[in-house]
């Protein structure tokens, strides 16, 4: 097995040990890397297994509520084709990812970023949406763009829960969906707070996490 290197808390104070020559190539003009923040191996595991905690009740709310024959209050759903239930429970899972990332996105053009959208397969057969900042921003800015889908996501299933109710279940997978998939989320933001206020950040271009840089003339 290889070793981890050590967890270092206060890195985000110290200067990148890279010179000119090492600096990565999709760092905008202009700015230098002062730390990579990108998830380890065991960072990835634990956001995977925080989202399938996530989604474990909902998943047994889903079974019980489309497979028993007792309806389960207002969330029981509106058709008794377990196809058709499967179907639409797929679709809204992936209306509330693009609606996820569209959160995201707004959120880094409040702040004064520039979002890129894209989408692309994982294992070549899950479909993953991504909104993408090349522009660092300030910590806090960051914070905001992280979080955000979290609250509008959900504030948007619980709205459509109460004005819909016959596809309140739906509404709750969506929902729920999100909140699982938040949880990538929810480790960066955690990891901002311990940065200090003033720095900046960039969204990791390949990897779960950021980067801390900092403005440098010289490359611009
Ligand atoms: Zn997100």
């Amino acid at each position: 097995m290889m070793p981890e290197p050590p967890e270092d808390p206060t890195a985000s104070q110290g200067e990148s040990p890279s010179g000119p020559e090492d600096r990565p190539a999709d760092l905008p003009a202009g700015w230098r890397l002062v730390a990579d923040r990108s998830g380890r191996r065991r960072d990835v595991m634990l956001i995977n297994l925080t989202a399938l905690a996530a989604a474990l009740p909902f998943g047994a709310l889903m079974v019980v509520a489309g497979l028993a024959p007792v309806p389960v209050g207002p969330l029981r759903p509106p058709t008794d084709s377990t196809m058709l239930l499967l179907s639409l429970t797929l679709l809204a899972l992936l209306l509330a990812s693009v609606l996820h990332e569209w959160v995201h996105g707004l959120t880094m053009q409040a702040v004064g970023g520039r979002p890129r959208y894209g989408a692309k397969l994982i294992q070549g057969i899950c479909p993953v949406f991504y909104a993408h900042c090349d522009e660092p921003l300030r910590r806090d800015q960051y914070l905001l763009v992280t979080v955000a889908p979290t609250v509008a996501v959900t504030a948007v299933g619980v709205l459509l829960m109460l004005l819909l109710p016959r596809w309140g279940f739906f509404a709750l997978a969506a929902a729920a969906g999100n909140l699982a998939g938040c949880t990538g989320d929810w480790w960066i933001a955690a990891r901002l707070l311990r940065e200090r206020p003033d720095v900046f950040v960039q969204d990791h271009p390949r990897e779960v996490g950021y980067r801390l840089v900092a403005p440098d003339p010289g490359t611009a």
